[in-house]
């Protein structure tokens, strides 16, 4: 068996960011210490912290007056925040600032009097957080055919911003589609599918052709890891999306195949490296690493903890 390991792979900055912050949360709080939403959409990290005592709220009202809670990297809508401040909560922000950009354009736009066309997936947490920023002037579209449905005057002024994890692919043919109909249409002169998200799309595109299936870590929940199997599996590859090497079909691999091994943003790197040992046990899997763009982008932690961590850059 040849193994491809793709890189980059794995964390990305926001996610890092997130969790170190949770790790210097529970450091400085200890518990209870309660999280909206799950930090990163990774099944193992999230129970990682569980073991440790956090617990994680899907809403605000689960978070006793008084007590610390910490926003995911996904963000919040500005309701959140209200509701933290009417409890007297001790909130820590960990939204990635990738995701915080696409916050504050959909607030210029709107204060400009621009409908905004959001181009994501309903019910994802980010998606939900930037739709609160302007619900009045916000407009979700998931796809080519509700970008072709859109009944706004021909004349609007119209704006559009994208949800960070989407397939680029995919979100390029939706913008075709809202630039035909829409010529008028505007959008921030830096896109906002995140560098990550663009990058671990573009190893797997680059390195599929070589490789008789792919091996994707990542949770079911993970919009990016999602978008990794998809691409797999349009070019023809089969296509596993686990959070651990357990998970994988037994009778998978017959043992001389070539495997593209990848992970998701939020996937940890000891799963990956877990996987490699098992296909090296398993099947003495010769494992070669394959970097197809370099990445150095991180994060500050949040405010709130910077104080508390001055150490982190
Ligand atoms: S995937 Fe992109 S937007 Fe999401 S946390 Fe990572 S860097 Fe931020």
């Amino acid at each position: 068996m040849h193994v491809i390991l793709a890189s980059p792979r794995g964390f990305c900055a926001g996610v890092n960011m997130a969790i170190d912050a949770l790790d210097a949360a529970l450091a400085a709080f200890g518990t209870p210490l309660y999280v909206y939403h799950e930090i990163v959409h990774n099944r193992p990290v999230v129970e990682r912290f569980r073991r440790q005592g956090v617990v994680f709220v899907d809403s605000i009202d689960e978070v006793p007056a008084g007590a610390t809670v910490l926003y995911s990297a996904h963000g919040v809508a500005p309701a959140v925040r209200e509701a933290s401040a009417q409890r007297n909560l001790r909130a820590i922000d960990a939204t990635c600032p990738l995701v915080t950009k696409v916050h504050t354009e959909a607030i210029r736009y709107a204060k400009e009097g621009y409908t905004i066309i959001l181009i994501g997936h309903e019910g994802h947490d980010e998606v939900v957080g930037t739709m609160g920023e302007a619900p009045r002037h916000i407009v979700l579209v998931q796809n080519e055919q509700e970008a072709e449905a859109l009944d706004l005057p021909a004349d609007v002024k119209l704006a559009y911003l994208t949800q960070t994890t989407l397939s680029v692919d995919d979100a390029e043919r939706i913008i075709r589609v809202l630039r035909r109909r829409f010529p008028q249409i505007v959008s921030p002169s830096k896109e906002d599918i995140c560098y990550a998200t663009q990058n671990r799309q573009e190893a797997v595109k680059e390195l599929v052709p070589e490789a008789d299936a792919v091996v994707i870590f990542g949770s079911q929940n993970s919009s990016n890891s999602l978008r990794l199997q998809e691409l797999a599996r349009a070019c023809g590859k089969p296509a596993y999306l686990i959070d651990t090497v357990a998970e994988l079909p037994p009778g998978a691999f017959r043992g001389d195949e070539t495997l593209l091994v990848t992970a998701g943003a939020s996937a940890p790197e000891e799963v990956v490296e877990e996987c490699v040992g098992y296909l090296r046990d398993r099947y003495g899997a010769a494992v070669e690493s394959r970097t197809v763009r370099e990445e150095h982008v991180s994060f500050p932690l949040p405010r709130e903890l910077r104080v508390l961590a001055p150490s982190r850059g």
